[in-house]
């Protein structure tokens, strides 16, 4: 048994976990969530991070090694320098995670993007494992992939590969914080969804209840998870056309909602088969919300058994 400890960095919450591994087992045996400080210091949040591991650390048998730490940050991320190079959540540019946690900690440290690590969890630990070549995508606030190809993650020449959140889906949709309009993201992802009940309504509604009162057939909320569907659905067939993936696995936030949620998506994205070739299955994620986190522990056990 190896154990490790992964940490999601989000713009809101740092969520940690102590995570044992067993060949191709994935356990998480604490998981914590604490707040990102309001002002999102740079060196006050990784004081915060510091701390969660150390809690987390003493949580571990005293005859137990520690095997190491990965990170999971937002944002663009280099991953060989372990350095943050920009995250809008978080408002940071060029952040040395590695030199800061470093000196912090006697085992060994990694960083990788919050949605590859994601990726990750599902492809070594997950729902995953039987397939080689997939597409992974998180739907949560925001939208973002991975595009796993022979089981390697193809980042792109700069490293901004299968951003599939900023395709354009509707030429005349609403502005994308990328600076585009129509982004899939704008469209279809938990955010988009309280934009528009807030539009309907002139209130606040969150993602969680918007996706219960639809369930409950009530509107406008049904309408707005359809319509949201809808968009995810056109998305879902593009990818599927440009990559011819086995299967495509969805995490994130609003994948919570499960089934409910998926089989809309699912019928909308069928309408675009191409030709007769049946598209590939959509595959829930195992590790949903906490597949980032299940990820970035991963990194230290799956680097040392050289599977990345
Ligand atoms: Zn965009």
């Amino acid at each position: 048994m190896a154990y490790s400890i992964g940490i999601d960095l989000g713009g809101t919450k740092i969520a940690g976990a102590l995570v044992s591994f067993t060949g191709e087992e994935a356990e998480v045996l604490v998981y914590e969530k604490i707040a990102v400080d309001g002002q999102r210091r740079v060196e006050r949040v990784f004081n915060d991070i510091s701390e969660l591991v150390y809690s987390l650390l003493g949580k571990l048998g005293k005859e137990e090694k520690l095997l190491g730490l990965g990170i999971a940050c937002p944002g663009l991320v280099d991953v060989e320098r372990g350095v943050m190079v920009y995250s809008e959540n978080l408002n940071w540019r060029n952040v040395e995670v590695a030199s800061f946690l470093d000196p912090h900690f006697d085992f060994p440290l990694f960083i990788e993007h919050d949605v590859r690590s994601g990726a990750i969890a599902e492809v070594f630990f997950g729902v995953g494992r039987e397939y080689r070549n997939l597409v992974y995508l998180s739907v949560g606030t925001g939208i973002a992939g991975t595009l796993v190809w022979e089981r390697h993650i193809i980042r792109g020449v700069r490293g901004i590969s299968a951003e599939f959140g900023h395709v354009v889906i509707n030429p005349g949709g609403p502005l994308c914080r990328c600076g585009n309009v129509g982004c899939l993201e704008t469209l279809a992802s938990g955010g988009a969804m309280e934009r528009e009940a807030y539009h309907v309504l002139r209130q606040v509604v969150d993602g969680t209840t918007i996706m219960q009162r639809a369930k409950e057939g009530v509107e406008p909320f049904s309408r707005i998870v359809d319509r949201a569907a809808h968009f995810l659905g056109i998305g879902l067939a593009n990818i599927a056309q440009i990559f011819d993936p086995e299967v495509i696995i969805i995490g994130g936030g609003v994948a919570e909602a499960g089934d409910f949620w998926l089989e809309q998506v699912y019928r909308h994205y069928q309408v675009h088969q191409f030709w007769s070739f049946p598209l590939p299955p959509l595959l829930l994620s195992r590790f949903l919300g906490k597949a980032s986190v299940v990820g970035a522990a991963g990194l230290p056990w799956l680097k040392k058994a050289k599977f990345l």
